[in-house]
């Protein structure tokens, strides 16, 4: 897929799609509110299972917009962030047993 170059509606400066404001006039070009794009949601998504630690704060951001289908990703980003934390948790407190059983099993050894 070719991207498509943007123009600077202010200076006609080509400009990226990554770009947030135009490098030559410094004119905004991106609507930076927060968009319900699919493709937004699922790095939401994905960041709140894998990074839940880097999720909370975009997610509490969508939750706190105001339209409904925002609020709908924010809620479901942070029960994904909290089902992932407790996933954590878990596995850790399991490795956590399994290691004590080993150490014990060594020290029964002895
Ligand atoms: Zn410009």
């Amino acid at each position: 897929m070719e991207e498509v170059p943007t123009l600077c509606p202010n200076c006609k400066n080509i400009i990226s799609q990554i770009d947030i404001s135009c490098p030559k006039c410094g004119k905004k070009v991106k609507d930076t509110s927060l968009t319900t794009g699919i493709q937004k949601q699922f790095f939401l998504y994905f960041l709140s299972f894998f990074l839940p630690y880097f999720a909370i704060w975009p997610a509490i951001k969508y939750l706190r917009q105001p339209n409904p289908t925002s609020k709908k990703v924010g809620v479901v980003a942070i029960i994904l962030i909290i089902t992932s934390l407790l996933l954590s948790v878990y596995f850790t407190k399991t490795l956590l047993n399994s290691l004590n059983s080993k150490l014990d099993y060594y020290r029964g050894l002895n």
